[in-house]
């Protein structure tokens, strides 16, 4: 929706490294089997993949989703960006409850071509499971099992809360409530980027 209604182009380790596994790089075999137990791909390989892409897709804008995850992912993340001389203009944290998260993990269909996400309830994409962008199939995406919810949780407290914290003393952080629509959401996070490029 950012992409659509901004043209800013968006991406997250998630989808890079869907894509590598689709490809059969050696790197998308390796790190398929981390995801689909939950657990977080290492920092290192993480940072990498975010330079490699900022390198060839950052120079108007971006948005990354579900990056940085870690302290040592944020702390790369400024040097890049100091590099390139380029400031981080927003960092929107969305709060989500452990409810909600269960209620979409198990309601969730994803593009096995383009990465686009809807939920299975969605009538539209009920009884024909089909892409409406590319025509590519909607699937559930594996590593979305409720089993490897709590793996996803504990990470996320060990080492992603603590962003809270860092991005709060940069005076850098906005909270917004994630268990609402896509909508009420979307609305939020465009006001924030109005906001921002008004100035
Ligand atoms: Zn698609």
């Amino acid at each position: 929706m950012i992409t659509r209604h901004f043209g800013i182009p968006v991406t997250s380790p998630g989808a890079i490294l869907r894509r590598e596994r689709d490809l059969g790089t050696p790197l998308g075999q390796e790190t398929a089997e981390v995801l689909r137990s939950g657990g977080l791909v290492s920092d290192k390989i993480i940072i990498e993949l975010i330079e490699d892409w900022l390198r060839l897709h950052g120079g108007h804008g971006f948005v990354f989703d579900g990056f940085p995850r870690t302290r040592p992912q944020a702390e790369s993340l400024m040097s890049m960006l100091t590099k390139l001389r380029t400031a981080l203009d927003l960092v929107i944290w969305l709060e989500v409850s452990e409810e909600t998260v269960r209620d979409r993990i198990t309601g969730r269909l994803q593009c096995g071509e383009c990465g686009f996400t809807t939920s299975s309830s969605s009538a539209q994409f009920a009884n024909r499971p089909v892409c409406p962008y590319c025509d590519g199939r909607l699937e559930r995406r594996n590593d979305d099992d409720l089993g490897v919810l709590q793996t996803r949780l504990q990470e996320f407290h060990t080492k992603t809360e603590p962003l809270g914290a860092f991005y709060r003393k940069l005076s850098m952080l906005h909270r917004i409530d994630g268990n609402r629509d896509r909508d009420a959401v979307f609305t939020d996070i465009s006001k924030l980027i109005e906001d921002k490029t008004a100035k």
